[in-house]
């Protein structure tokens, strides 16, 4: 079968790239239903197209650091595929990017982005920096060294980056400083911009509040409502905060966060001024959540994850397989029968062939997690008419755009046979888009 003949040729090609591998495993093996029925899908051969980047850039990035001594980190953008619009995916500075983390990404992103409904294509960049202790000129210093080579690749009509882990509106600050002297242009060449100079309101909490609506609309199909629901989450980072701030406006109690040194669990749930204090360790640069749990007085859990707390919904909102199949199996063993992917491709493809055998639903990250870049494309929009959205107009749009990607996920799953597999929905719904444009385009 083609499918498994395209997987074999993507791991001997590049047979080091383990994460990009999980990703195209986990897209391909979806759609088969979708290839029986298209056959044009096969001779234009687009599973062997959508599966190789349009082009990747790898750069130096040198930088002196406070001491006066010379770094060097590497830099990437993989732009992944622009069938439907210009590049478009966040910037990831944290140790663990390379390539195969970028390729990941960037073909996650082609997918999350055609849901989105609007016309953005997928890319992803980031650097191996690791921000963890470094000072604020450091982080500046490294920003415009980043922004020097890349601004030769990305425009507002060729790849717009955004933020993603490590990156967020202090860094989108500095790189745009450096690609406006660069250019000499004002344009919306990044997205997450300051809400003064080309933002969009609403944009640093719209990962957050996309996965919440989109797990509102999962539990609506059982019949069930968010309000009342005990929640866990892993991270503390921006879609971590996101989560945290919808939950508590709809009446859901988050009861953990989590950090690279462990967890801390909350019985009273994180909320009014604790939400707010999520950003101050974020914004330490130290990387941990024991500060939380000194500071509220609440158990903090050294090196363990949150997935042994009893709750009703997890969501895990840090890292790439984060959750594994131990941890799935206390999930269900705790009786939770929802997870929402709130970070890409967090659940490793064990933990959710558990979790789907054991009758949990699972909200894909590329759908749940699609309302951060879909505020991107709003502010696409904005900075193209020269003109900016209230709060209440940009959160109305993100929560219909939500519900139209919930719907569009469970009736594809549906239609080809897979009725409640959201999974293989939004798989489905993602890869049709792309794939008729590819083949209206023609061999390119
Ligand atoms: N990094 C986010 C994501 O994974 C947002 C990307 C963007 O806004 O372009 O979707």
């Amino acid at each position: 079968m083609v499918i498994e003949q395209v997987i074999e040729k993507v791991k001997n090609r590049d047979p080091d790239q383990k994460e990009f591998h999980q990703a195209v495993w986990e897209v391909l093996e979806s759609i088969e239903p979708v290839l029986k029925k298209n056959p044009q899908y096969m001779k234009a051969k687009i599973l062997e197209r959508i599966v190789e980047p349009e082009r990747q850039i790898m750069f130096r990035v040198p930088w002196t650091d406070d001491k006066g001594e010379v770094q060097v980190n590497r830099g990437f953008r993989v732009q992944f595929n622009s069938a439907i619009g210009p590049y478009k995916g966040g910037l990831r500075f944290h140790p663990s990017v390379n390539l195969s983390t970028m390729k990941f990404l960037g073909f996650e992103q082609t997918f999350k982005n055609s849901l989105t409904g609007l016309p953005m294509g997928g890319g992803k960049g980031g650097s191996d920096f690791n921000a963890t202790g470094k000072s604020e000129s450091e982080v500046m210093r490294f920003c415009q060294s980043f922004m020097m080579e890349l601004y030769r690749h990305i425009g507002p009509d060729t790849d717009v980056p955004a933020g993603d882990i490590g990156v967020g509106g202090r860094e989108i600050g500095y790189l745009f400083g450096m690609y406006k002297k660069l250019q000499n242009e004002f344009t919306g060449v990044l997205t997450g911009k300051g809400r003064n100079w080309g933002g969009s309101l609403i944009r640093p909490e719209a990962t957050g509040f996309g996965v919440v609506y989109y797990t509102q609309e999962m539990l609506r199909t059982d019949n069930l409502d968010i309000k009342g629901k005990t929640i866990a989450i892993s991270g503390f980072g921006n879609v971590a905060w996101g989560v945290a701030k919808k939950c508590e406006m709809l009446g859901a109690k988050v009861v953990t966060l989590s950090g690279p040194d462990g967890y801390i669990y909350d019985e009273n749930g994180v909320t009014g001024a604790k939400v707010d204090y999520m950003l101050q360790i974020r914004a330490s640069g130290n990387d941990c959540i024991k500060d939380y749990a000194d500071k509220y007085d609440v158990p903090f859990f050294p090196g363990e994850r949150p997935w042994s707390v009893k709750c009703d919904i997890a969501i895990p909102c840090a890292i790439q397989n984060e959750l594994g199949l131990d941890d799935a199996k206390k999930i269900i063993d705790n009786g939770c029968k929802y997870v929402t992917e709130a970070a890409n491709m967090p659940c490793t493809a064990e933990a959710v062939e558990y979790l789907l055998k054991n009758g949990a639903m699972v909200a894909p990250a590329k759908a749940a997690n699609a309302g951060g870049v879909a505020t991107s494309g709003l502010e696409m929009s904005q900075n193209s008419m020269r003109l900016s959205w209230n709060a209440e107009e940009v959160d109305t749009r993100l929560h219909q755009i939500m519900v139209n990607i919930y719907k569009n996920c469970y009736d594809s799953a549906e239609k080809y046979g897979h009725k409640g597999n959201l999974i293989v929905g939004a798989n489905i719904a993602g890869f049709v888009k792309v794939a008729d444009a590819m083949l209206e385009q023609g061999i390119v």
